[in-house]
């Protein structure tokens, strides 16, 4: 196996973790090979639990990421026409090395991220898992032979993949959201350039230095790191340029507007994965301990900092103050903060300094406004300058900020219901529609939830939704499109429709 030494970058003190970093590379990778930015330009990237530099990467812009299309394009001439039993091959074997590579891969997650080791640990079997499953999925892309209207008249409709794929993804899940997309197109025959966040671009990197291990061809994945000056150019050519067919992104519901705004232009498929504002509904009928547990799951997964996360606690008045006090007594001893390489751990730092800013901006103005705050609501700043207090709010109003924002942070509000109508009223009053959870015994209750919430997903008695075999997705602001079960790889593919006439000529 390929392993490179660690590559001693230009006048930046390095982590000590970084010294055992097995998967670490500072390039970017394009056609198969390991390059810079034509530009030469680099930039660093942090550790958000001490602000130290790992190492450098490429500042791309546009011209490079032409390349990597490029490079994607011509590639796909010759990816297009392997068979499904190949490309099942080749995602099998990158699966089983990452399986084999769990822990450098986690490592390097850790380092950039700053999730627990766990919980990296964990989104690289969540993230691996894609690969296993769309490499079965390769082999059951099936068309349909209708029966004609017409004598000596045949009607073949058959599935083929849509060309080149641009892919934009978050840094809160730095290995999950790459495989999740890179898995479902490789199936469909599609190849892909893919630009990862500015803070997490190591993770995507290792992740393609084990594809190229496991035999994916050259150009069929090209990876262009950027910093979020270079972001807007970068983007504009992803979803621009008349090579890409499709445009598949997962972020904020700002910026994937903006990109749906671009691929418009070129009447390009789009895949979004946008934002959440999940609802935890508590009824009186609830198991409360079961509740309780999956509250914490909902909620400090990543440190608040994901999609599915709980947002909204709507707590049924009968059961208000057994849940808030169960919930804080339940914070005070499982969320420990400090570094996600520190054993025992189980929430990290925030990613960086404005997302930060944004949660102090969100509790300060709910707490200045009358919102009472049970625990935390502040930075940790005896640990660094990025860890913020598991913080519990209740009494918050529609006047705050935090009623309406998606949080994206270590903070539980806690909001009282008196009925079903109203809980339903206000779960449903966002425009966004990605996750949703509801705990009750009462099974008509659980069913009419089911379908009266507007999300793409509802977790009954659950705070644990993600699965490959499962469509994950969001209607409304949340997004267009599902990412696994066996609709993900179908988000890549184009319908055709083959009329065979004179058949009996
Ligand atoms: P973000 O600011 O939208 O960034 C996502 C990606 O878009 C990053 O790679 C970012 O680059 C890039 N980007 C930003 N502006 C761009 C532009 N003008 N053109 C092209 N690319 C651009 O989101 P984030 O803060 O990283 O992630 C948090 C958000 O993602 C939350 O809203 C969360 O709910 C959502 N999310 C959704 C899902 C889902 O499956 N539905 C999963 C995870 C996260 P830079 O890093 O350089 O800014």
């Amino acid at each position: 196996m390929l392993r490179l030494p660690y590559q001693v970058v230009r006048g930046f003190k390095m982590s000590s973790v970084d010294q055992s970093m097995q998967l670490l590379r500072n390039q970017a990778y394009v056609n198969g090979q390991w390059v810079n930015a034509q530009s030469k330009a680099v930039y660093p990237v942090t550790n958000p639990a001490d602000d130290k530099v790992i190492t450098e990467v490429p500042d791309m812009d546009a011209h490079d990421t032409k390349a990597a299309l490029d490079a994607a394009a011509d590639a796909f001439k010759t990816w297009k026409k392997t068979t499904a039993k190949e490309r099942s091959s080749i995602l099998r074997k990158w699966y089983d090395i990452c399986m084999k590579n769990s822990d450098y891969l986690a490592e390097i997650i850790t380092a950039e991220a700053g999730k627990p080791l766990a919980e990296s640990k964990g989104e690289i079997v969540y993230g691996s898992s894609f690969l296993e499953w769309f490499a079965d999925t390769a082999r059951h892309i099936n068309g349909e032979v209708i029966p004609s209207p017409w004598p000596n008249k045949q009607i073949m409709v058959t599935r083929q993949p849509l060309g080149v794929v641009s892919i934009i993804t978050p840094w809160n899940f730095p290995f999950a959201m790459i495989t999740r997309k890179v898995s479902a197109l490789m199936a469909a025959g599609c190849t892909c350039v893919i630009k990862p966040a500015e803070d997490t671009p190591l993770s995507a990197l290792a992740a393609v230095q084990l594809a190229e291990e496991a035999g994916v061809p050259k150009g069929v994945i090209n990876v262009v790191t950027a910093s979020r000056k270079n972001a807007p150019n970068v983007g504009q050519v992803l979803c621009e340029d008349p090579q890409v067919g499709c445009i598949s992104f997962t972020g904020s519901t700002h910026v994937g507007k903006i990109l749906y705004g671009m691929a418009a232009k070129g009447v390009k498929r789009v895949s979004l994965e946008l934002g959440g504002n999940a609802p935890f509904i508590v009824f009186p009928s609830a198991d409360m301990d079961n509740a309780l547990e999956n509250a914490m799951l909902a909620k400090f997964r990543n440190n608040g900092q994901a999609c599915v996360g709980a947002n909204r606690f709507l707590v049924h008045e009968d059961v208000f103050n057994k849940f808030v006090t169960g919930l804080k007594e339940k914070i005070a001893q499982k969320c420990i903060l400090g570094p996600g390489s520190k054993p025992g751990v189980t929430c990290g730092p925030l990613i960086n300094t404005a997302q930060v800013n944004k949660i102090t901006g969100l509790v300060d103005d709910a707490v200045s406004k009358g919102a009472k705050l049970m625990l935390g609501g502040k930075v940790a700043s005896n640990i660094g300058n990025k860890f913020y207090e598991s913080t519990l709010l209740t009494d918050v109003t529609p006047k705050m900020n935090i009623y309406k924002e998606e949080i994206f942070g270590p903070v539980v509000v806690c909001y009282k219901f008196k009925t079903e109508e109203e809980v339903l009223k206000i779960a449903n009053s966002t425009r966004s529609g990605l996750a949703s959870y509801v705990f009750t015994k009462d099974l008509g209750q659980a069913f009419r939830m089911s379908q009266e919430l507007e999300f793409g997903m509802v977790g009954i008695n659950s705070g644990m939704l993600s699965t490959t075999e499962a469509p994950f997705g969001g209607i409304k602001e949340s997004g267009i499109g599902r990412e696994g079960s066996k609709h993900g790889a179908e988000e890549y593919t184009d319908i055709k429709y083959t009329l065979f006439s004179a058949l009996d000529k």
